[in-house]
Order: structure tokens, then C-alpha cells, then sequence
């Protein structure tokens, strides 16, 4: 065969891969057309995932997540193709839609469903979002569009060694100023250090899944997140775990300290009617509301 032969002729590996590399770059233009496609036709759409309180249950507040649903290839994860809008600049335009649809249904929420009404919406930013400038004023419009406060947004971004550059920290900053909440997202994973806490103008730091299935059954683990939540803490920072599956892992974390979570376990991102319906089933905080004794349910 031809790879046979390339082989002996010392250039097997560069023959074999050759198709393999054709068809992966062939399914990342095909991607890239069909993203293109997906936000003209709308084919995109926001899941969202409650952030609750550990003690008392209550919902915090919520995660908007991407979602593509493919007319072929059906549900598309965002790690797939987030990636695939970076590089092919539709990074922008896929931010925008979820910022705005996100916002909108926040504000809808807050006019319909009362005291189940979650008090903020997170939306993820793309390491890629952080280069543009025009972001600051994208989200200024889109929170004034929806008349939401600027605290009802809060913004996660992963950390990385760009982030540390003073054009960055001077986005970053300029978002901080508008009044949205910034969150560090997956820490404990990458780059992520306890000095980057005190560095990065962030409100809250969110400790990867990654760190939630170690500390159940390794004290090494579960003393890495008191820290972390010790210096949040003393930094002013919240603490929010995520990909929290088991009660165990909800347990644990409560005896390091972090009294904020989102995981299976409390809810799956759902789709924007089924949180409605979920919502709608949470006790409220009718202490905080009414100032009245809660009830047990
Ligand atoms: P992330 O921001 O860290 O989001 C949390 C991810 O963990 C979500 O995956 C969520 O579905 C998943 N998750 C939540 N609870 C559990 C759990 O209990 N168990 C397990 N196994 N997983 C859980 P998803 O939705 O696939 O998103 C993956 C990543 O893609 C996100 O990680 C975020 O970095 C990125 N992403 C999602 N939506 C957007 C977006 O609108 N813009 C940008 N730039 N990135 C996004
Ligand atoms: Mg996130
Ligand atoms: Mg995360
Ligand atoms: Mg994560």
C-alpha cells in the first residue's frame, strides 16, 4: 500500500496523517459556514444552570450557557464550537447573542416570576472577547436596552498570563467600573494562583469541578479549597463551586467554607422555559422579602 511504502521511505508519518489533517480542516470550515448560518437562522440558544445557596438552598442566581443545535449533527457542546468562533471571528457575534439573550430573560424574569426570580444572570466571556475594547461599551447598551442594573450582570473569565497585560486588566477594570461583577472562572485549573485573587479586579472566584471531585476523599484537596476560600474571603471575594454532583461533595464544601455552588446535583442547565418551571418550585427567601419566619417545606 501507499503508506507502506511511505513508511519505508521514512516519511510515513507525514503521508498517514495527510488525510486525517484534510478532514479535520475540512470540518472546521464546515463549521465555521454553519456557525455563520446558525446565527442568521437562530439556531443558537442560552441554557441556564442555578447557583445556590449550600445552607439554605436558595437559588442565587444562574449561568447562561451556550448551546448550538445542528441541523445535522444535532446539539453542539460550546467547548466545540467556541473555539471554531474564535478563529474564525464570529467570537463577537456569538458573545453578543448570548449577553443579550441572557439579559433579556433576566429582565423577564424579574418582571414575571416575583421573589423565584433569580437576582443575577453570569455570562461566560471568551478569552477572545477580552482583546476588544468595544466590549465595555456592548454591555453598557445591553444592560440599558433591558433596563437592568449593572449588578445583575455578572461576567466570567478564565484566567490566563494575557489576562495579567495592562490592556487587559484595563478592560477588565472598565467593566468593574460599570458596576457588573466579574467572576474567575475554573480556578484550579491553567495558570490559576491565590496571588491572581488579589491582582485581578474579580468579585468572586468559582473552584473548578476538577477540585470538587479531588477534595471529597483527599485532605490535600479539600485543605487547597479552605485556602482558597480563606483568602477569598479575606479578599471579599464570593466562592462558587462547580459541577457539584453529590451530596458528599455539597457536604465537603460546606466544611471548607464555600456556602456557594451550581452543580447536577441542585439542577442540569435547562432550557429557558424548564428554569421557569424549576424556579417557579424553589422555596423563596420570604425571610429577606417579608422580614416573616420561613417556612418549612
Ligand atoms: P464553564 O463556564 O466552567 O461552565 C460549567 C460547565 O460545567 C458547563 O458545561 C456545565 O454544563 C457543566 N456542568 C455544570 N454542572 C455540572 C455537573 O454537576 N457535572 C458535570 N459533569 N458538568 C457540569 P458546558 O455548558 O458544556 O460549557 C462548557 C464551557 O464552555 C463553559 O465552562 C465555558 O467555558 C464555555 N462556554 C459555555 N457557554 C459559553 C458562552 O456563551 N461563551 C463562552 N465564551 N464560553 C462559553
Ligand atoms: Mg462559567
Ligand atoms: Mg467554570
Ligand atoms: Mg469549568
Amino acid at each position: 500500500t501507499a503508506m507502506y511504502e511511505a513508511k519505508h521511505q521514512g516519511r510515513g508519518r507525514a503521508v498517514a496523517f495527510q488525510p486525517a489533517m484534510h478532514e479535520r480542516i475540512r470540518k472546521v470550515v464546515d463549521m465555521e459556514a454553519d456557525l455563520r448560518r446558525a446565527l442568521r437562522d437562530d439556531d443558537l440558544f442560552v441554557v441556564y444552570q442555578p447557583i445556590v445557596d449550600l445552607a439554605s438552598g436558595h437559588v442565587k442566581g444562574v449561568e447562561a450557557l451556550a448551546r448550538w443545535q445542528h441541523p445535522q449533527r444535532g446539539l453542539v457542546p460550546p467547548v466545540e464550537f467556541i473555539p471554531v468562533a474564535e478563529e474564525a471571528g464570529l467570537i463577537e457575534a456569538v458573545g453578543e447573542f448570548v449577553l443579550r439573550r441572557a439579559c433579556r430573560d433576566l429582565a423577564r424574569w424579574q418582571r414575571d416570576l416575583g421573589p423565584h426570580a433569580p437576582a443575577s444572570v453570569s455570562v461566560n466571556l471568551s478569552r477572545a472577547q477580552l482583546h476588544n475594547q468595544a466590549l465595555v461599551e456592548v454591555v453598557r447598551q445591553t444592560l440599558a436596552d433591558h433596563h437592568l442594573p449593572p449588578s445583575a450582570l455578572r461576567l466570567e473569565v478564565t484566567e490566563s498570563l494575557a489576562m495579567q497585560t495592562d490592556a487587559m486588566l484595563g478592560l477588565l477594570q472598565q467593566l468593574r467600573d460599570l458596576g457588573v461583577s466579574l467572576s474567575l472562572d475554573d480556578f484550579g485549573t491553567g495558570y490559576s494562583s491565590l496571588a491572581s485573587l488579589d491582582l485581578l479586579p474579580v468579585n468572586a472566584v468559582k473552584i473548578d469541578r476538577s477540585f470538587v471531585i479531588k477534595m471529597v476523599d483527599n485532605r490535600y484537596q479539600a485543605a487547597l479549597v479552605r485556602s482558597t476560600v480563606q483568602v477569598a474571603e479575606a479578599l471579599q471575594l464570593q466562592v462558587i463551586a462547580e459541577g457539584v454532583e453529590t451530596p458528599a461533595q455539597a457536604d465537603a464544601l460546606l466544611a471548607a467554607g464555600c456556602t456557594l455552588a451550581q452543580g447536577y446535583l441542585f439542577s442540569r442547565p435547562l432550557p429557558e422555559a424548564a428554569l421557569v418551571d424549576w424556579l417557579l418550585n424553589q422555596p423563596t427567601d420570604l425571610f429577606a422579602a417579608t422580614g416573616q419566619v420561613m417556612p418549612v417545606r
